[in-house]
């Protein structure tokens, strides 16, 4: 028997697709013609290396990653990205441009100054995070190494809506929290990471796409595990890799194609933030956090009239079904995180219970 399934607004680790949590159950025991759980075999197997083979291709095809871009699987999370990006491409005379748009930036922008230089081309920490800067905002420095941007910032729920132009410098995104929530331009990146547990996974994955003429920077020094290069030239398997998430990987993959791809996830994602900003803006009860032109289409944070009230919203949604919606715990307010795999069903029960809420309280 299925146990009964509530809506999840978790930020990360987050909802999966049913279907693929439904088919890794079927197959947890044995994988069709091997015998054996994915949980159980070698990653040098014939059929872990077709799994391998398979997630990669779905997302060299769903993201549209062109051929002259590496595709890694690596653990460590996007927060070992912070570090990795600057002890490979950035080279301890040279300097990076980070633009700081909330908290995940920061701590991006805080590993790289052990490594090399960082010029901050913007930062919106003035407006409480409140916003993405416009493109003339942006004081990008000559020749950097790169520009980092958060391309979606989970905890203040804002998103870019359209790249920056960085010229010939290579554009750096953590796309955790919004990869293939829509099409992503892969060719207009040098590189690209995301930890897999919001849109693509669950946790103990990591994904990087990088353009391999950024390969040749990897001093020849840095640790092998450290190394883009060692993951690039072994095909992710330099050494054991987090295997069921690359299985489940798959699976997700297999659903977001089913649902028509990244063009289709975007539709769909634009529909359900929508009616959520539109319950926020039509009371005066709710007060959204971000600036519209800045609104992200992943994480809807909004505030109520006092924390007194948050915390029994919170409560009450809860024990109605509706789990994870307090927002970050350095920024407070409430939270509903709306990745690929969550339910339109579960917006509207959203929308229900905040009409129902702000007529009891408000
Ligand atoms: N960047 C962003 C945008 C995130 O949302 C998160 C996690 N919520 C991280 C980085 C850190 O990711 P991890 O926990 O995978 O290290």
């Amino acid at each position: 028997m299925i146990a009964t399934r509530i809506y999840n607004f978790s930020s990360g680790p987050a909802v999966l697709p049913q279907p693929a949590l439904e088919e890794a159950q079927r197959h947890l025991m044995a994988l069709p013609g091997v015998g054996m759980s994915v949980l159980e075999i070698s990653h040098r197997s014939k059929a872990f290396e077709d799994i391998l083979a398979r997630a990669e291709a779905s997302l060299r095809e769903l993201a549209g990653v062109p051929a002259d871009y590496a595709v890694l699987f690596l653990q460590g999370g996007a927060s070992l990205q912070f570090s990795m990006v600057p002890l490979n491409l950035l080279a301890p005379a040279a300097t990076a441009d980070y633009v700081i748009t909330g908290s995940w930036s920061e701590k991006a922008a805080a590993e790289a100054r052990r490594v090399g230089q960082v010029h901050v081309a913007a930062s919106t920490r003035a407006d409480r995070f409140t916003r993405i800067p416009r493109q003339e905002e942006l004081s990008l420095t000559p020749g950097a190494a790169y520009v980092h941007i958060t391309s979606n910032n989970t905890i203040e729920g804002t998103q870019w809506h359209a790249l920056p132009d960085v010229g010939d410098v290579p554009l750096v995104s953590d796309a955790s929290s919004d990869i293939l929530s829509r099409p992503l331009a892969v060719g207009r990146h040098g590189l690209l990471y995301a930890g897999a547990q919001k849109n693509l996974g669950p946790a103990g994955l990591t994904v990087v796409i990088v353009r391999r003429d950024l390969l040749s920077r990897t001093p020849g020094d840095l640790h092998t595990m450290l190394r883009y290069t060692t993951h690039a030239e072994n095909g992710s398997l330099y050494n054991t890799p987090p295997v069921f998430a690359i299985y489940l990987l798959g699976l997700v993959l297999d659903w977001v194609r089913g649902q028509g791809g990244p063009e289709a996830m975007a539709r769909t994602n634009a529909r359900k933030a929508a009616k959520l900003y539109a319950e926020i803006d039509r009371s005066g009860f709710y007060r959204g956090t971000a600036r519209r032109e800045s609104r992200s289409l992943m994480n809807v944070t909004f505030r109520l009239p006092t924390e007194e009230l948050e915390a029994r919203f919170v409560a009450g949604a809860t024990a109605a079904g509706l789990d994870g919606l307090a927002g970050h715990r350095s920024v407070g307010g409430i939270r509903a995180s709306l990745y690929n795999a969550f339910p339109e069903a579960g917006v509207d029960a959203l929308v229900g219970f905040m009409q129902d809420f702000e007529r009891r309280n408000g």
